[in-house]
C-alpha cells in the first residue's frame, strides 16, 4: 500500500489535545538556517558551529565567526535559536584544536573539553555569538557539547554571564550528565539530549563503526531509561529553583516519528531534527494527545530490547502503518 504523501510542515508542532511540541531544525551553517525557514521550523533547536571551522588550518577570527553565526541568526528573526559551542574532537577532529594521536578520540579531549586544553578559543567563539546576536533579533540560547559534571555546566554558565548571554544550556551525551540532570539543571536553564553520543556512549559503542548498528539504537531500554532519568533531574530541578526547566532533544532519535511521540510522552518539551523530517513528525504528533503519547511511552519503557520497544509503540501509532 503506498502511503498519502504528508502535508508540508505547516509551521506549528501540536498534539490533538493543544500541547504544544516546537518543533526546530538541526542547521549547520547560515544556507541550512533558509532552507530550515523554508521549510516552517519553529526555530533552531542545533547550530552545530563547528563547520564554520571545518577545513581550517588556523582558528577562524572573531569578525569571521561573527557574520558566519548572524547568517544563521538572521534566516529566524524574532525566532528561537540554540547555539552549540565548538564540538571539535572524536568525529570531528580540528587541527588547530584537538591531538589526532589520542588513543581513544570518543573518550579524548573534545567539545567543552578543549577549553581546558585550548583556553581562549571557546572565550573568543562566545564574543562572536554575543556580538551577532546583539545585531540580530533571534532568541539565542547557547548550549555547550560533551558535559560530564554539574561544575563544568557552571562554569560554562559563567563564561555565558561575562559574554552578556543570557540563556544558558548544555548538551546531555553522557551517561554522567543524564544521572545527574538535576544538578546539572540546578546550574543552567535548559539541556538539550544529543542522543547520538548518548547512545554511544551509553551502550559502549562507537557511533561510527557498522557492525556496531544494532548497539547504536536510541530503542535501546538503556538509552530510553538515560532519558527518562534527565527529564525526572528536569522536573526535580524545577520544583527546588521555581524555575522553568526546558528539556529537548536535538539527535537523530528525534527525526523518527514513533520515537518522537515516545520522547514527549516520557516529557520531552521540543524536537529539532533534520528539516525534511519535519512533516512526517508534525503528523504523527498531530495524530495523539498528550495522555496518549504518555501511554506509549509507558508501553515503550516496559520492553526488554530495541526492537521490542519500537515495535510497542507502532502498535499504538495507526498513522504509521
Ligand atoms: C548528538 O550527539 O546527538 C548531537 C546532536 O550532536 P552531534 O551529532 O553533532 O555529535
Ligand atoms: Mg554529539
Amino acid at each position: 500500500a503506498h502511503r498519502k504523501p504528508l502535508p508540508a510542515f505547516d509551521g506549528r508542532g501540536v498534539l490533538s489535545d493543544g500541547t504544544e511540541v516546537p518543533l526546530y531544525s538541526n542547521v549547520g551553517n547560515g544556507k541550512a538556517a533558509q532552507t530550515a525557514a523554508e521549510g516552517k521550523a519553529e526555530g533552531v533547536g542545533l547550530f552545530r558551529t563547528e563547520f564554520a571551522f571545518l577545513n581550517r588550518e588556523e582558528e577562524p577570527s572573531v569578525e569571521e565567526q561573527t557574520v558566519e553565526y548572524k547568517a544563521v541568526f538572521d534566516a529566524f528573526p524574532g525566532r528561537h535559536v540554540v547555539v552549540r559551542t565548538l564540538d571539535a574532537g572524536a568525529d570531528k577532529p580540528l587541527p588547530f584544536l584537538t591531538d589526532a594521536s589520542e588513543p581513544n578520540p570518543a573518550l579524548g579531549v573534545r567539545g567543552y573539553r578543549t577549553d581546558w586544553t585550548s583556553p581562549g578559543v571557546l572565550g573568543r567563539q562566545l564574543e562572536a555569538i554575543s556580538a551577532a546576536a546583539s545585531e540580530s533579533t533571534a532568541d539565542v540560547w547557547v548550549m555547550a557539547p560533551m558535559i560530564s559534571t554539574a561544575p563544568e555546566a557552571g562554569d560554562f554558565a559563567r563564561m555565558l554571564e561575562e559574554a552578556g548571554l543570557r540563556t544558558h544550556g548544555v548538551m546531555i551525551e553522557t551517561p554522567s550528565a543524564a544521572v545527574t540532570a538535576r544538578s546539572i539543571l540546578d546550574e543552567v536553564d535548559f539541556v538539550s539530549l544529543g542522543t547520538n553520543d548518548l547512545t554511544q556512549y551509553t551502550m559502549a559503542a562507537d557511533r561510527l563503526l557498522g557492525p556496531l548498528a544494532e548497539l547504536n539504537n536510541p530503542w535501546q531500554p538503556a538509552v530510553l531509561r538515560m532519558i527518562e532519568l534527565t527529564v525526572q533531574g528536569a522536573r526535580e530541578s524545577q520544583e527546588s529553583t521555581g524555575r522553568t526547566k526546558s528539556v529537548s532533544v536535538c539527535g537523530e532519535a528525534a527525526a523518527d516519528p514513533a520515537l518522537a511521540v515516545t520522547l514527549v510522552g516520557l516529557g520531552v518539551n521540543a524536537l529539532s531534527m533534520n528539516t525534511r523530517s519535519l512533516p512526517a513528525v508534525a503528523a504523527v504528533l498531530k495524530s495523539v494527545t498528550l495522555e496518549e503519547a504518555q501511554r506509549v511511552a509507558a508501553k515503550v519503557m516496559a520492553a526488554r530490547s530495541a526492537e521490542d520497544a519500537k515495535e510497542a509503540a507502532r502498535a499504538e501509532l495507526p498513522i504509521l502503518d
